[in-house]
């Protein structure tokens, strides 16, 4: 199967358990391991002798118990962190770290005699997959797609990558968990493959962890909006309330002490865990388990079982909520909840979140179709066919990328960068800026696509040029024209450019790193910081240069409307030497200059824009049409930045 050689596969490299995906006949599947079984326990074993992780997953979770020193799991909560971050973690869970760690130093564990780093321990559970993926596959596989949750910083992503690059496969792209979740659904398409728009819970309680998150989607692109939960929230509490329970009875009913037999405790631990499951599908389970002899048996009931739990699953609810006021959201502004994670087939668990979020009100069902403990998994495989399905990819033309190592803009009025997409924006990604005209008249904008740092065009690189033409000629200030950036999952940028009133519109794509190294990025971006007071003082300068020419027109154009007369000399005189302030200012290299010379322009003209303002109103309401009415309004003193002699477009801050 040499096809399937250099084939992506999709890795949920979890706390408690990971899995390996792949798409087989447009639809992801899980990867089974030797012993048939797709979870694989993310804990490794090493041997004291060969000094090798000999057991990974199930067969290495067995020595946990029995050889708790050669043992290690839940190596993902110290992936990138330091000493002082771990404090939390060393106290809950069995790490023994290297002695003589210094603040600030990489963490490192003593385990079956070695010394080990967290991505050094957690790419042994990597190697494991990928030795699946290929005797499934039949061929090498060097290429993966990693999930990683979604509050993870820099240095725990970087953290995975190296178990990554540790364990022999390249990473093309780290994907969010919740992110991956939603994939896998397909909430990201229509059913006729259109893209879809909505806001989607992903609830994810796993082994030892519980996270909620708030994705926004627009244009086929998921974005994280909050996320909340608690990392020592899950199915383990849950098996610990069974156990402390079933010890209880065995201390009290057969007088054994099981806790001091560790070979007992482990049996005990997976009827609990067996029980625990079983529970989910049927209304009562059996535990039963031999301690010293002695058989220690008892059936617990759906009813015991949801009473028991309670307040470990009502503890997911805070920040559910809370998560929805950090987005200002309200439960009914869900669309779509997706469950995530093996403590999400309980029953009880799904009641409870269906409840949060109102949906049986809302004719509405939670995401359960898939399986809950495969979802993330299945999500990164979908992730990894979109990598693999390019030429781009295939051929190595483009760097792939998991942020924009630039910014992305367009040239504005005056020759300054009107920034789209900032520099370090995960990919995909889109952003939407309002534009409008700089001259009556004009019908046709020049779009000028630039990258970099620095604050005037003439400073950054050029990237693509394009027209909108045929643009129904308007005054300027009127049109409304959307310049769009997105960025795809290939790194291709898309730039679209329509006019809103007339619907004329214009696009191109480009590769923004096309040719460019990784020392000229560099370099880019030491030059604008190199650059910043000077870029930012010729910025001022020309932006407030287009705010006095914009000012200007429109003092000039009141001057020929019958308003005019109502004016008395005295501010007739005001204005005009206010306006030949103006222009004076005009030449001045200080922006406060021009500024101040604006402001006393404003002052002055206040009356004649107000008297202006009525008589647009009363002509509209004494039957003149609207347009011209409009139109008015739009030559109205203070109107959006237009200038004339350019034909970039002029930004509208319609941030304010
Ligand atoms: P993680 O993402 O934290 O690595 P998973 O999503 O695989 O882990 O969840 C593992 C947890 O799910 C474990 O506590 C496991 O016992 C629990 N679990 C798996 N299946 C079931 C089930 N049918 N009913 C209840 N809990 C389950
Ligand atoms: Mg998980």
């Amino acid at each position: 199967m040499a096809e399937n050689t250099h084939r992506v596969v999709g890795i949920d490299l979890g706390t408690t358990n990971s899995l390996v995906a792949i798409m087989q006949g447009g639809a992801p599947v899980v990867i089974p391991g030797e012993d048939g079984s797709a979870i694989v326990p993310s804990v490794v074993a090493f041997d004291q002798e060969t000094h090798t992780g000999f057991a990974v997953g199930n067969a290495a979770r067995d020595m946990l118990l029995t050889q708790p020193a050669n043992a290690v799991y839940s190596a993902k909560r110290l992936m990138g962190r330091d000493l002082a971050d771990v404090e939390p973690e060393l106290k809950l869970f069995p790490f023994k770290l290297a002695e003589g760690l210094q603040a600030g130093e990489v963490l490192k564990l003593n385990v079956g005699g070695l010394t080990l780093t967290p991505p050094e321990i957690s790419a042994y559970v990597l190697l494991q997959l990928k030795k699946n993926a290929e005797r499934f596959l039949g061929g090498e596989v060097t290429k993966a797609v990693i999930t990683v949750p979604a509050y993870f910083n820099d240095a725990q992503r970087q953290a995975t990558k190296d178990a990554g690059r540790i364990a022999g496969l390249e990473v093309l792209r780290l994907v969010n968990e919740p992110t991956a979740a939603a994939l896998a659904y397909g909430l990201d398409k229509n059913a006729d493959g259109t893209s879809r728009e909505g806001t989607i819970a992903v609830y994810d309680f796993g082994g030892g962890t519980f996270d909620i998150s708030i994705l926004k989607l627009r244009d086929g692109i998921f974005e994280v909006i909050t996320t909340g939960g608690d990392t020592h929230l899950g199915g383990d509490d849950i098996d610990n309330l069974l156990l402390a329970v079933a010890i209880d009875d065995i201390r009290g009913d057969l007088g054994v002490e099981i806790t001091k037999d560790p070979a007992a405790m482990q049996s005990l631990r997976k009827a609990v865990i067996d029980a625990k499951i079983a529970l989910s599908a049927n209304d009562s389970a059996r535990l039963a388990v031999e301690v010293e002899g002695k058989l220690y048996a008892r059936e617990i009931s759906r009813a015991q079982f949801e009473q028991l739990i309670a307040s470990v699953i009502e503890r997911t609810a805070g920040p559910v909520k809370q998560a929805l006021k950090d987005a200002a959201l309200t439960p009914e502004d869900i669309d779509e909840v997706v469950m995530v994670g093996g403590s999400t087939r309980i029953p009880a668990v799904r009641a409870l979140v269906s409840g949060i979020f109102n949906l049986e009100a809302r004719g509405r069902k939670l995401h359960t179709e898939l399986n809950p403990d495969e979802v993330v998994a299945l999500g990164a495989a979908v992730q990894a066919q979109i990598l693999s399905g390019t030429d781009h990819v295939a051929t190595n033309e483009l760097l792939l990328l998991d942020v924009t190592p630039l910014s992305l803009g367009i040239e504005a009025l005056g020759g300054v960068v009107a920034k789209i997409i900032q520099r370090n924006s995960t990919i995909p990604a889109s952003a939407t800026e309002h534009f409008t005209t700089g001259v009556d008249g004009q019908t046709n904008v020049a779009i000028h696509v630039l990258q970099g740092e620095r604050e005037l065009a003439k400073d950054c690189r050029s990237l693509a040029r394009f027209d909108l033409k045929g643009i129904p000629p308007m005054v300027a200030g009127l049109p409304r024209i959307e310049v769009k950036f997105l960025i795809d999952a290939n790194g291709i940028l898309h730039v679209s450019a329509k006019e809103q009133r007339s619907g004329t519109q214009a696009q191109v794509e480009v590769k923004p790193t096309y040719g460019l190294t990784d020392e000229q990025v560099e370099t880019m971006i030491l030059d604008s910081f190199d650059n910043a007071e000077a870029d930012i003082t010729a910025r001022q300068v020309i932006e407030a240069r287009n705010e006095a020419q914009t000012i200007l027109e429109a003092t000039k154009k009141a001057r020929q409307q019958p308003v005019w007369q109502q004016l008395t000399s005295v501010e007739h005189e005001a204005i005009a030497s206010a306006i030949s302030e103006v222009e004076a200012s005009l030449k001045d290299e200080d922006h406060k200059v021009i500024r101040n010379a604006i402001a006393q322009l404003d002052k002055h003209t206040r009356r004649l824009a107000e008297l202006m303002m009525d008589s647009a109103v009363t002509g509209a309401l004494g039957g003149k049409n609207m347009a011209t009415a409009d139109e008015g309004l739009g030559g109205d003193i203070g109107a959006p930045t237009t200038a004339p002699h350019a034909f970039a477009p002029a930004q509208i801050d319609d941030k304010k």
